[in-house]
């Protein structure tokens, strides 16, 4: 018997991963006819059952909070299956004085399924902001050349907002935003006395009925995922249109080992785990789409290595792994007293801010390059594990004066949190570790990271700018943080914002980049990165809007490219 048993047949395509990056792809190329193989290494989803969305916390036990609270560190057990700070078996490792942390999802439909749907174009300028400032590198692509993507993925996938003309976050195809919750409607009075722009939120939340799916019922509950669709996942959006062709076969349970080249150092097909039967398998296909978000893409270039390619398949540059970049991190949040006296009502909506802050300050000079934005979050939502966790710090006691006590605070906290733009340095970085394997033999990443002044005084000011709102709204402002050690002004470790991109970056010049501009390796012409390891750079704005219209543009090459003869 074989140990290795291959696929009976070429796919015309290979994608490996199906969250916002392969599942975009998935779609598109489907759609233009290619037979297409998908490699995801989890399991299949079933929303009805795996949806834990209209659960009461008293349903599970512990309130969802697991066992000794352990499930808070992944947000709790509601949150949508699979995605986690940590996977038994499936280990990286933090090189000395470095603490990344990486938050993965296995299943179908990758972390699309727990996002927070913040679905924000980059602007004009972060295409082209070392011509600005003389920091990083510019992009190989330009605003322009992607705008018609944001414009496509928006109006399928749908995204609601309002024009408002800002620099730094332009306008989209949007559906009409859900109305402002009474604290936002605070926080915006406040920002409005210190000229801080605060505008309604972009999300991936529909709030009309788009393409079969219904409109948001506003339970408040996304980051448990939609039984109805109504927010974005590649799972329940991508994927059904891309099977309804006819043209996808799905291999679940997969994990992708190492890409295989001919002897002319083309792609010729994946080798991959097949985690049920721990067996070794192959998929041939004529181009191979690797979107398995990433540092896990990275990963999987960076462990295909062969005589032609021994520093790593499309590594000839060195790059593969270099410019790793989160977004910067800082939170914060006050008490409103004015918030005691306002009567009862509903604040429900979608599972997210209604409004928001975007870059406000980008004409001025400021301490530090490029910017940030706020998103913000308050009010009285559904009851939750550890909700009261402050008031326990506060308050001492039990019985009746404490549950007045907690009656009274329930609902007059606004917390804030900035999403900034990090820059590329040589400290941040993912590679092989030497020593370490996963569970299928496969080695692991080891990470180097490093925040530099840059970003540490951006979360300065984000401090700065939550206490002036808070102060400004007649509240006190409770966030306190240090001004030295590991993490000076609230500013989160690398990975914790869990914007991971930069790892396979696009260039002009292949000296120093891994892609071109349509997420086309320069020295394997057959093979495509189109997860978040194309960014050249991290702005403000969360990263997986741009992820999908990079796919989309990326696939709808390959088509053209795949009818020319060219792959
Ligand atoms: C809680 C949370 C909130 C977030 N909020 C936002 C937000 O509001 N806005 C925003 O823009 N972004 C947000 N993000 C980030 C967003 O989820 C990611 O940017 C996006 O999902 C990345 O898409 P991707 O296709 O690169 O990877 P993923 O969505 O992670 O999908 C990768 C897929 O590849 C599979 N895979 C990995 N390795 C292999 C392998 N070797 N073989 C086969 N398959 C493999 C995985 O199982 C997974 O299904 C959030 C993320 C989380 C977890
Ligand atoms: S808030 Fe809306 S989109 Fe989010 S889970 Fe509830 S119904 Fe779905």
């Amino acid at each position: 018997m074989a140990l290795v048993q291959r696929s009976p047949k070429q796919f015309d395509v290979c994608i490996i991963g199906s969250g916002a990056g392969g599942g975009m792809a998935a779609k598109i190329l489907t759609e233009g006819g290619l037979n297409t193989v998908l490699l995801e290494a989890g399991p299949d989803l079933n929303p009805e059952k795996d949806f834990k969305m209209l659960m009461w916390p008293y349903e599970l036990p512990h309130r969802g909070a697991g066992v000794g609270g352990k499930a808070t560190e992944n947000w709790g057990e509601f949150l949508a299956p699979n995605g986690a700070w940590s996977i038994e078996g499936e280990p990286y490792t933090s090189a000395p004085g470095s603490n990344f942390q990486w938050f993965r999802s296995r299943i179908i439909g990758g972390r699309t399924n727990h996002w927070g749907r913040i679905a924000l174009r980059f602007a004009p300028i972060d295409f082209k902001s070392n011509t600005r400032d003389g920091l990083g590198d510019d992009w190989p692509i330009t605003y322009d050349d992607l705008a018609p993507y944001y414009d496509k993925v928006e109006s399928y996938i749908g995204v609601f907002g309002t024009k408002e003309n800002v620099p730094s976050a332009p306008d989209g195809v949007f559906l009409p935003p859900p109305t402002p919750r009474c604290t936002e409607l605070m926080v915006k009075k406040a920002c409005d006395n210190l000229n801080i722009t605060c505008i309604p939120s972009r999300l991936a939340i529909l709030t009309r009925a788009l393409n079969g799916r219904l409109p948001c019922h506003y339970c408040g509950q996304c980051g448990r995922g939609c039984t109805t669709a109504s927010n974005f996942s590649s799972s329940q959006v991508f994927l059904p249109p891309a099977m309804q062709t006819g043209k996808l076969t799905l291999i679940t349970g997969a994990m992708a080992r190492e890409i295989l080249i001919d002897k002319d150092g083309k792609a010729t097909g994946v080798s991959y785990i097949d985690k049920a039967a721990r067996s070794e398998k192959r998929v041939e296909a004529r181009v191979i789409v690797v979107a398995a978000s990433a540092c896990e893409s990275s990963r999987l270039l960076l462990n295909s290595k062969s005589t032609m390619y021994p520093n790593g398949l499309a590594n000839s540059s060195g790059t593969v792994g270099k410019h790793l970049m989160d977004s910067v991190g800082s939170s914060g949040y006050g008490y409103i007293p004015q918030l005691e006296k306002t009567p009862p009502h509903n604040h429900d909506g979608v599972g997210g801010m209604h409004m928001y802050m975007p870059w406000w300050k980008f004409d001025r000079k400021n301490d530090f390059p490029r910017g940030y934005h706020i998103e913000f979050g308050g009010g009285r939502g559904m009851p939750g594990i550890g909700m009261f966790g402050d008031l326990n710090d506060e308050e001492e006691g039990y019985g009746l004066p404490l549950k007045q006590r907690a009656r009274k605070a329930y609902g007059c906290h606004i917390g804030f949190a900035g999403r900034g733009e990090m820059i590329s340095n040589p400290g941040s970085y993912c590679e092989i570790d030497p020593g370490v394997v996963d569970q299928w033999g496969i080695p692991v990443l080891r990470f180097h990271f490093k925040w530099s002044d840059y970003e540490l005084l951006q979360a300065k000011d984000m401090q700065e700018t939550f206490r002036s709102i808070v102060e400004s709204m007649g509240g006190k402002y409770k966030t306190r943080t240090s001004t030295h050690g590991d993490y000076p002004f609230g500013i989160q470790p690398g990975g914790r914002i869990i914007h991971e991109v930069g790892t396979a970056r696009m260039g002009a010049d292949p000296r120093t980049s891994v892609l071109n501009g349509f997420c086309q390796s320069h020295d394997v012409k057959n093979l495509f990165v189109t997860d978040g390891a194309p960014f050249v750079t991290s702005p403000d704005k969360n990263p997986t809007l741009t992820i999908m219209a990079l796919s989309w543009r990326a696939s709808e090459y390959i088509l053209d490219e795949a009818r020319k003869g060219n792959l």
